[in-house]
């Protein structure tokens, strides 16, 4: 059987066809050795392996840096299955995205999340500056979406960018962390995400939220952060209250509020008594345990000496 070596242009050739048909693991395959053997199309083979990566990873920050990078040899605008690839604008999208993955991804404390917030709102500024109005090509080659656009994905990132600013500063300021998601919700309205702005909208009656707490009396404001819910019950004597302007129980009075202090001391104070129990439980059972084991044992060396 004779074998025959297909030269790089012609494997190069047979790639974008591959492209066009969506097989990307094997038209990968092909560019890679159109660059190995140093076809005349080499550059550009080395592009659409960076496209490629792109879209068969398109989560991995590093893909793009590596398309960002690949695409700065590239001569002039090319095509990539039915998309036109304008090399210019495919590198500022390219490291726009990688920002955005990695800004995303981050997580951590109160510090961390302020950063992430600040570097949303940067970002998304730089998605209205550079993009503007135009469609991100990056999404219509990974996923056919021609609808997201650079105005688009800016508001998107600003209403995360200010929900990050909020959970950061909810602990100290819950009035100041209402006033962000406002900003959010502003964002998320006007990117037509309904759940979204539900989400930030129940957020913010919960951190504008006052209540005085049942059982020490201050007043506290952010429900499910400085006062929490805990389950009670508040007899029809005990319902009736002079006191309208800070409420200490939700009106179902199957619970009452209770500010963070007071509820941290009572659950800490109940787990170590429950773990009291449960040590005590533990070492009662072990005793048990070794009194059967020294009777089985006894059972048993009766029964060799009858044998
Ligand atoms: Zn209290």
């Amino acid at each position: 059987m004779a074998l025959i070596f297909k030269s790089g242009d012609e494997l190069f050739d047979q790639g974008i066809d591959l492209v066009k048909r969506k097989e990307y693991a094997k038209a990968r395959n092909n560019f890679r050795k159109t660059i190995e053997k140093g076809g005349k199309e080499k550059a550009l083979a080395e592009m659409y392996v960076a496209i490629i990566d792109v879209v068969t990873s398109p989560n991995s920050p590093e893909a793009y840096d590596r398309l960002a990078g690949s695409l700065s040899a590239a001569s002039g605008p090319f095509e990539f299955g039915l998309t036109e690839v304008d090399p210019g604008k495919a590198i500022v999208e390219a490291r726009l995205v990688a920002e955005r993955i990695r800004a995303l991804g981050m997580d951590g404390n109160t510090d961390v999340k302020k950063a992430k917030g600040d570097k949303l709102l940067a970002l998304a500024q730089k998605y209205q500056v550079q993009i503007g109005n135009n469609s991100l090509k990056i999404y219509e080659i990974i996923n056919g979406d021609t609808s997201t656009t650079g105005l688009k994905e800016a508001l998107l990132l600003q209403a995360i960018g200010y929900e990050s600013l909020s959970s950061a500063v909810v602990f100290s300021d819950p009035k100041k962390a209402a006033e962000l998601l406002q900003n959010a919700y502003n964002c998320r309205k006007q990117l037509g995400d309904g759940a979204g702005g539900d989400q930030d909208m129940k957020l913010i009656s919960s951190y504008s939220k006052s209540a005085k707490c049942w059982i020490c009396d201050r007043p506290s404001t952010g429900e499910g952060i400085h006062f929490l819910a805990m389950s009670s019950d508040i007899t029809p004597f005990m319902r009736a209250t002079n006191d309208d302007l800070l409420k200490s129980a939700p009106d179902s009075f199957q619970s009452i509020y209770v500010c963070r202090p007071c509820y941290t001391a009572i659950s800490r104070k109940s787990d170590e008594i429950a773990k009291g129990y449960h040590d005590k439980a533990m070492a009662e059972m072990r005793a048990m345990e070794a009194r059967l084991q020294a009777e089985i044992a006894s059972i048993r060396s009766m029964a060799m000496m009858r044998r």
